[in-house]
């Protein structure tokens, strides 16, 4: 379908006004929000599938698999789109295994990070057969060996190596830098290795790193490639063989006007680097999270009130901290857009949340033409959003929509008072 009357919003190639509205795909905005109600959460599955075939196109003819980092978004609906698409899985805890499997994903495209991994979800992963464990300290190896030689599997281990690289991004999330809690220091790698190699119940399969998130540009990567590869050579030089290298996933999104190199122009570079440097044999490992869903998605939000004032104006809505917490939690920018631009002239407004805490802000001083009843779309929200929300102030969580061309499916429903209440009624016995 061609509409005369468009405009594309940067960074958002799956969303577009039209005629005055504001559509992703082929479904106006404003028609879901009447359906299934205020804040929701809306995905593109286009958007998505493009995301991947981005990947897909920048490891193209290579032995490479993408293992998409759920914790960004772990709808089973979005799941079972990447695992019809080819994508593997990286997972942090056992409850995104279990998710994997109830989305019909297989457990032998699954990785396993995250610095905490307790014995049970240590066995889950195990039985299951997921593909690798990428283990993050020296005391975790000797855990995860007794686990497998006590339930007489051999577990398939990377080593999270930290680089040592400044990825240039916010400190919450950059995580390859030495004072991190994640990795061990590339120092102490070989030796590691060395010890993971004799240890009964473990089977060396890869190297691992993963730098940071939201990395915008090239160089934090040329670095930590050469890094590992270094690695690499040493510990195939001692005698261990590495079947992949998992170089993890942190590519950055545009939020508000940042220009990430694309995966699709990002891998060739690095896998010229790995050509040159001897490797190209080795399975490639990848695991991005953002880059895959961070701008497919939008959150709608209702304008409950305005409230001007003599030195803020107030535009509170009903979408808050619990529901979308990047902005309180890491100052994030996120574009705010409303379904239906108006005419007048624009006021700047703080949109904040109904949660009390002077935290729960979504934008700081927005320019826009708004009257209480309005509908506004929090934009770049498919990742870490609805995956951090919570039911702070007894809210219950947003529902969630993915629409695929003219089609528009629920994806999960809003969560209602008997879903928070079923676990503490559950305890006293009522
Ligand atoms: C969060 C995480 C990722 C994904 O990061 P993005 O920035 O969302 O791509 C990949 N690997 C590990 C180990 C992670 O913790």
């Amino acid at each position: 379908m061609t509409h005369a009357n468009q405009m594309h919003l940067p960074g958002q190639p799956h969303m577009a006004y039209r005629d005055g509205a504001l559509w992703v795909e082929q479904v106006a905005l404003s028609e879901l929000a009447r359906q299934y109600g205020t804040p929701l959460f809306v995905y593109s599955q286009a958007a998505i599938i493009a995301a991947l075939a981005d990947y897909q196109a920048g490891l193209a003819g290579r032995r490479a698999r993408i293992c998409y980092a759920m914790k960004a978004n772990p709808a089973l609906g979005v799941i079972r789109i990447l695992a019809a698409a080819g994508c593997g899985f990286d997972i942090v805890s056992g409850g995104e295994l279990q998710r994997v499997v109830a989305a019909g994903g297989q457990a032998s495209t699954v990785i396993f990070s995250g610095v905490g991994k307790t014995r049970a979800e240590m066995r889950m992963a195990l039985e299951a057969g997921i593909a690798c464990f990428n283990v993050e300290s020296e005391a975790e190896l000797d855990v995860l060996n007794e686990v497998a030689l006590s339930t007489g599997l051999r577990a398939p281990v990377s080593i999270r190596v930290n680089p040592n690289v400044d990825p240039q991004t916010h400190p919450y999330i950059s995580t390859g830098l030495k004072g991190n809690k994640f990795g061990i220091a590339h120092e102490r790698a070989l030796a590691t290795y060395q010890r993971a190699a004799s240890m009964a119940g473990l089977r060396v399969v890869g190297v691992d790193c993963h730098i940071g998130s939201q990395i915008t540009q090239e160089a934090p990567y040329m670095d930590a490639m050469d890094r590992m590869l270094d690695l690499v050579e040493a510990i195939e030089a001692a005698g261990i063989p590495i079947t992949h290298i998992d170089f993890g996933g942190g590519l950055g999104i545009n939020y508000n006007g940042e220009r990430p190199p694309s995966a699709a122009s990002l891998w060739p570079k690095l896998l010229e680097k790995l050509d040159a440097r001897g490797f190209g044999a080795h399975q490639l490992l990848l695991e991005p999270g953002r880059s895959l869903v961070g701008n497919a998605g939008v959150c709608v939000t209702e304008v409950l009130y305005l409230k001007p004032g003599e030195t803020k104006n107030f535009c509170i809505v009903d979408a808050a901290m619990n529901d979308l917490p990047r902005p309180a939690l890491y100052q994030a920018y996120h574009a705010i857009v409303p379904l239906r631009p108006r005419s007048q002239a624009a006021t700047v407004w703080e949109v904040v949340g109904p949660v009390c805490e002077s935290g729960d802000w979504l934008g700081h001083e927005r320019a826009l033409a708004l009257s209480s009843g309005d509908l506004l779309a929090v934009l770049s929200a498919g990742a870490y959003c609805m995956s951090m929300a919570s039911n702070y102030n007894s809210r219950g969580r947003a529902a969630e929509v993915l629409v695929s061309g003219s089609s528009a499916r629920l994806i999960r429903s809003r969560e209602t008072i008997d879903d928070q209440l079923r676990c503490e009624l559950r305890a006293l016995g009522d």
